[in-house]
């Protein structure tokens, strides 16, 4: 069994890693060396892919002699990672290895958010959820329950959902992360951004990054081509009040005020369009709304952006001049986690405006166009038609919200008497919600409202704590999961296989699903009885199997078209009302929202209070790498960052713990450390999100750090799509620290 130790230097990343990201992105441009050659060689690796992040990268899971995992290495067909996995991805076994894993299903003995439990057979705990969920369908409708799902095995909790014949399925994705970049992109591109997204940032020439975790949160393939576009001479442009790894790696570092983005995109709008610097044919040739955006930006100066953002008007313009001089080799990067201040669609409405005035939409070095595959469903009968949908709850909100919000079930399974129908039971899978939505006394609220909360996962999170019924999951390298499918240059499918039978007592989510699905009389609709018969009638009709796929572990298609970028003079019609990219939105303007981004000034914090800023470290992912002895043994908390002024202005030391208040006098549960550091503006402090936890269970993690999501009480909702923004809150230091635990 590998060891922490092993971990480290096997993979390069322990020297100097924990201090700052760019030595871990600098160390997977090499492959990981291997102490000795003959062992590797001997070893038998099992494809996968990694579950650590969204990204999804295939790799190996390598095993010894003795059939025990050694180690996870990245597949060098896999487009997601070019077969370097990053530092917390080959930290994954940690996952499998943990030794507070959840083993065996529990059901709960006394009221939620106590931790009482008893073990259960996995007969009786799938009776009882099966029995729950019936009752709750015949006495209040199937709509009733929702899922919430963040990880692999939501696919097939998916199914039963809509068997049953509720649509609620759930991303925190979608309204805690990407969502706004979404609608702003579809509603001026008529497509979204997607997932990996479609940046072609190995021919760049321009790269712009505004208020992104480039480098911090390891976007695998990003990363690895923004190394390759910063060797190859790429302007690297940050916006950030931090200085961020990113900054680091840049030729320009706006550190903007915060809250002002919006002002700074207007008036780069304003210097490309007043200073001829777009791309005259391709505006031309595809976009509708010109005069009206130059009407609209002609007030909005870099003199006007500068009493706004404190970026100086000549900086505005030489970053303006950078992108105009690359175009349309150019990306204004969408971002991924973009919900803010809650005008956040707007926002990204002006990141979008500004790419299709520079033509990178469709162009080398911009955005490329993206293929993927579909999988096809196995034959089934007809899913019953839901009667109410959240939608039925809430007619009027957030009219271009294309999914169902997990804040919007969140609130609508809250009793209120002017509405219809409450959720009453939720199955929630890979995802700490307490964590994860906003306003945590909301979420709580909302679970005590419940008849029946079921959690799956691999690990007690805080959102187990709150569970009638925990499944045990098995962790990735123990399972068959759905075939990953994703939109990329070529399109390519990867498979995740079990390495190693599953530890404990626990099991794959397809086979939960299939059993509750079983026990409720839908067994019609998981037609096969085994995850690896679905597989490979799924594979089979993509013209592969499920044996090449064991052996490949990853399969590229060719494309169908030679159309990757637009060619020159090419005829595109664009999925919008006008055919064209739209700088002026016309669907926005039809459901009554501004068709071009305004400026509207958001609160500042009080006297003595700072912006809350939270961000990511390469080492861990959400909650799910909280335990993680190898990620822990790289990073085991946080540290509030703070601007040496406003140290000095609290007589705060390097290293001192404090804990944080924010503006509803709401404390962090936990103390933080104190780094003080020219790297953060006066007016903020910044965090590592995913500390914090108060969920003794993870013994490693119990403790350590504060948790940002304690903090935002503020939430700034996006009236389009419903996006939770987050960035309202602010915090004050309180330094008289109570023992953890007291
Ligand atoms: S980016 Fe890293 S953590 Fe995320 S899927 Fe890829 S290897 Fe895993």
């Amino acid at each position: 069994m590998s060891t922490r130790r092993d971990f480290i230097r096997i993979s390069a990343v322990g020297a100097g890693g924990t201090a700052i990201a760019w030595p871990l992105i600098q160390s997977m441009a090499n492959a990981p060396a291997i102490a000795d050659k003959a062992i590797y060689e001997s070893m038998r690796r099992t494809p996968t892919y990694c579950e650590v992040c969204f990204w999804k990268c295939a790799g190996w899971i390598h095993k010894d002699d003795r059939g025990e995992v050694w180690k996870i290495t990245g597949n060098q067909g896999d487009l997601h990672s070019n077969g370097r996995f990053c530092p917390r991805g080959t930290g994954g076994v940690g996952m499998y290895t943990d030794e507070d894993r959840l083993r065996t299903p529990l059901i709960r003995t006394e009221e939620r958010g106590k931790q009482v439990f008893r073990e259960a057979t996995w007969e009786e705990a799938l009776n009882y959820i099966a029995d729950k969920l019936k009752k709750i369908s015949a006495d209040e409708g199937p709509e009733c329950t929702a899922l919430f799902s963040h990880g692999s095995g939501g696919k097939y909790f998916g199914t039963l959902l809509k068997a049953m014949g509720s649509p609620h399925i759930a991303a925190p994705s979608y309204a805690q992360c990407r969502g706004p970049r979404e609608v702003a992109f579809q509603n001026t591109f008529g497509e979204g951004v997607e997932s990996p997204e479609r940046t072609d940032i190995r021919d760049t020439r321009c790269l712009v990054l505004i208020g992104s975790h480039i480098g911090e949160n390891m976007h695998n393939g990003q990363v690895q081509e923004m190394s390759d576009a910063i060797d190859k001479g790429a302007v690297i442009i940050t916006v950030d009040p931090r200085f961020s790894t990113a900054a680091g790696k840049s030729k320009y570092w706006l550190p903007i005020k915060p809250a002002t983005d919006l002002a700074l995109l207007l008036a780069w709008i304003h210097v490309i369009i007043e200073e001829g610097l777009y791309d005259r044919d391709y505006v031309e040739k595809y976009t509708y709304g010109l005069e009206q955006l130059k009407a609209h930006v002609s007030g909005m100066t870099p003199e006007w952006a500068y009493g706004i953002t404190t970026i100086k008007p000549d900086i505005i313009r030489q970053t303006a001049h950078e992108m105009g001089h690359a175009s349309p080799a150019v990306i204004v990067h969408p971002g991924r986690h973009v919900t803010w201040y809650g005008d956040d669609t707007q926002r990204l409405r002006a990141v979008a405006i500004l790419n299709a005035l520079l033509g990178s939409w469709g162009r080398r070095g911009g955005f490329y166009r993206p293929e993927s595959m579909t999988v096809p469903e196995p034959p089934h009968p007809e899913y019953p038609v839901p009667k109410r949908t959240w939608r039925t709850e809430f007619p009027d909100l957030y009219p271009l919200a294309d999914t169902v919000l997990a804040n919007g079930v969140c609130d609508a399974t809250i009793p209120d008497p002017s509405r219809g129908c409450n959720f009453k039971a939720w199955i929630v899978n890979g995802t700490n919600l307490i964590e994860t939505l906003p306003n945590q006394e909301n979420t709580i609220r909302a679970i005590q409202s419940l008849q029946l909360l079921v959690v799956i996962d691999t690990m007690p999170m805080e959102i187990t704590g709150y569970a009638d019924v925990v499944l045990p999951e098995c962790t990735y390298i123990e399972r068959y999961d759905e075939i990953r499918v994703s939109a990329h240059r070529k399109p390519q499918i990867a498979l995740r296989m079990p390495a190693v039978k599953p530890k404990f007592d626990t099991k794959p989510a397809y086979w939960m699903a299939r059993q509750l699905a079983k026990k409720m009389g839908l067994e019609s609709f998981f037609p096969f009885e085994k995850i690896e018969d679905l597989l490979d009638w799924q594979l089979q009709q993509l013209g592969t199997s499920l044996a090449e796929m064991q052996r490949i572990g990853v399969k590229t298609f060719d494309r169908t078209a030679d159309d990757l970028y637009f060619a020159p003079g090419e005829e595109v019609e664009f999925y919008t009302n006008t055919g064209k990219i739209e700088l002026y939105a016309t669907a926005l303007e039809q459901a009554g929202f501004d068709p071009l981004p305004k400026y509207t000034p958001h609160e500042e914090p009080p006297a003595g209070y700072y912006r809350l800023n939270y961000g990511r470290a390469p080492m861990h992912t959400f909650s799910r790498t909280a335990n993680n002895a190898n990620l822990t043994d790289l990073m085991d908390e946080n540290t509030v960052w703070v601007n040496p002024k406003v140290a000095a202005e609290w007589g705060l030391q390097n290293g001192q713990y404090v804990h944080l208040k924010n503006q509803d006098d709401k404390r962090s549960e936990f103390p933080i450390r104190v780094r003080i550091t020219e790297r953060i503006r006066w007016d903020s402090v910044y965090m590592v999100h995913g500390f914090g936890h108060d969920q003794k269970k993870m013994k490693r993690c119990y403790g350590k750090g504060a948790s940002d999501t304690n903090l935002i009480t503020k939430v700034l909702v996006d009236p389009l799509m419903g996006g939770t923004g987050m960035r309202g809150n602010f915090v004050t230091f309180v330094t008289e620290i109570e023992e953890v635990g007291s």
